[in-house]
């Protein structure tokens, strides 16, 4: 076969490679910036007492069927779903298996499979990774995408544990100098007096179903809440009724308390009553935070959260109270606004000449490597200019020139490539000195 006839494979539609610095200049998708903000917050899960867990790619469908909602679009239209092989490998025979499209139902189910509860009061977890749902791909919003979240599960929902969390946002948040933010937030209730806010909401809003959308119309009959969520029927919505006016005593005084504590560490907010969150086990407090920015389009929210008090039940576990959020890493990668520094950028560069000098120099690397110095070198033999070219282009902030002289007097050129300046060192100095700063 002729070579133009083999077809190139490209990665799946909205989906993309997230690349090295030096092969992508789409800065959205440089991983240096994603281990940027993973690394940020896996100190402010350090600080604020957060353990990592890991949960499978994959999951049984009706994991998150349960965990998430069938009426979610999330569930309804965007899930990867197949069918594992039956016994005797038959095709479409097994289980019904999906790409895990959030992370809360899988850390409830693990929470609940290993028995966390015995162990601990209070599971505070952390998670990074992909998840995947097949959405419109625009600007902001990918097939698979990644998130970073946290959960709080157990015995306690005192609103401070909620405060503490926004702290922790607030703190990420500022250490990425990502400012131009809004935190909104909102309660949605409770078991106790939602149905009454459904019963209310279902009355109000029935004349003015006929100006309304389909979705609209759709969540009428499936899940009211969710109308309020609606971005097309803006001006409907604005008029009815707030769930903040219906709340019952024990929701109300949660939601004081919470306030409470973001005044009393004086984060701002503001509170939106057509925030929700659509479920039933969604329990009193939401939150979200957008953007004001327009790096992200109209993908403005960062992340978002809420209590879930009610989710461990309704998977089979112990009543448990539960609180968390995810953010959007991409999104978060799209809202920095400078450059950050690039890890893999080595700190020296051995510019070899000849072959004797090559030899001496793979040695070289080896001893400074040990030491926790991190340097490049070339496997080519190329003329003093060339090298320095590809010394220049590794961006390193020292070339150490290696030639014949340098062999021979056991002296080597250390040269700043930011001040220019040049030492003659011997190879214990050199060791010494890169090691140092
Ligand atoms: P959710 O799990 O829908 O509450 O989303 C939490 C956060 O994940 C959002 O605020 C976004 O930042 C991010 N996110 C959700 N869906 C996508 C997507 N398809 N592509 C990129 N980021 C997303």
């Amino acid at each position: 076969m002729s070579k133009q006839q083999v077809k190139q494979i490209r990665t799946v539609k909205h989906t993309r490679d997230i690349l090295p610095r030096d092969f992508t200049s789409d800065t959205s998708a440089q991983s240096h910036k994603f281990q940027y903000i993973e690394s940020v917050a896996r100190e402010a899960f350090r600080r604020y007492g957060f353990q990592e867990i890991r949960t499978p790619i994959f999951e049984y469908t009706e994991l998150f069927a349960r965990g998430v909602g069938e009426e979610t679009d999330i569930v309804s239209k965007e899930m990867y779903t197949w069918r594992d092989l039956g016994a005797n490998n038959t095709p479409g025979a097994g289980d019904s298996l999906t790409l895990r499209p959030e992370n809360t139902a899988p850390v409830i189910r693990s929470y609940i499979q290993h028995q966390m509860w015995q162990q601990s009061d209070l599971a505070k977890l952390f998670y990074i990774g992909p998840q995947f749902r097949r959405e419109r791909g625009q600007k902001g919003r990918f097939r698979q995408f990644y998130q970073i979240g946290v959960e709080i599960i157990g015995k306690s929902d005192n609103p401070a544990i909620e405060a503490e969390v926004i702290e922790m946002l607030d703190w990420i948040l500022k250490e990425l100098k990502i400012l131009n933010t809004t935190l909104s937030i909102n309660s949605v209730g409770c078991p106790k007096c939602r149905p009454q806010f459904n019963e209310m909401l279902k009355k109000e809003i029935e004349p003015r179903l006929v100006n309304m959308c389909g979705d609209c119309n759709h969540r009428y009959e499936t899940n009211i809440l969710r109308v309020l969520d609606c971005k097309r029927d803006t001006e409907i919505v604005a008029q009815l009724p707030s769930i903040q006016d219906l709340l019952c005593e024990e929701c109300r005084a949660h939601f004081a308390e919470f306030c409470r504590h973001l005044d009393k560490r004086k984060l701002k907010y503001q509170v939106d009553p057509k925030l929700v969150r659509g479920l039933d086990y969604y329990t009193r407090t939401a939150f979200e935070v957008l953007t004001t920015s327009d790096d992200l389009g109209s993908q403005n929210a960062l992340l978002g959260g809420g209590r879930y008090d009610g989710l461990s039940e309704s998977l089979g576990g112990p009543p448990s109270k539960g609180f968390g959020f995810a953010l959007g890493l991409d999104r978060f990668v799209m809202s920095l606004p400078e450059e950050v520094s690039d890890p893999s950028i080595p700190k020296v560069f051995l510019a070899h000449l000849g072959k004797e000098a090559f030899e001496f120099s793979l040695i070289l690397a080896g001893c400074l490597r040990k030491v926790g110095v991190s340097c490049a070198m070339d496997f080519e033999m190329r003329s003093l200019k060339n090298t320095m070219k590809l010394a220049d282009r590794s961006k390193a902030r020292y070339t150490i020139i290696i030639g014949e002289e340098e062999l021979t007097k056991g002296r080597f050129v250390l040269r700043d490539m930011v001040t220019r300046e040049q030492l003659e060192l011997t190879e214990a100095e050199l060791l010494e000195k890169l090691k140092a700063n």
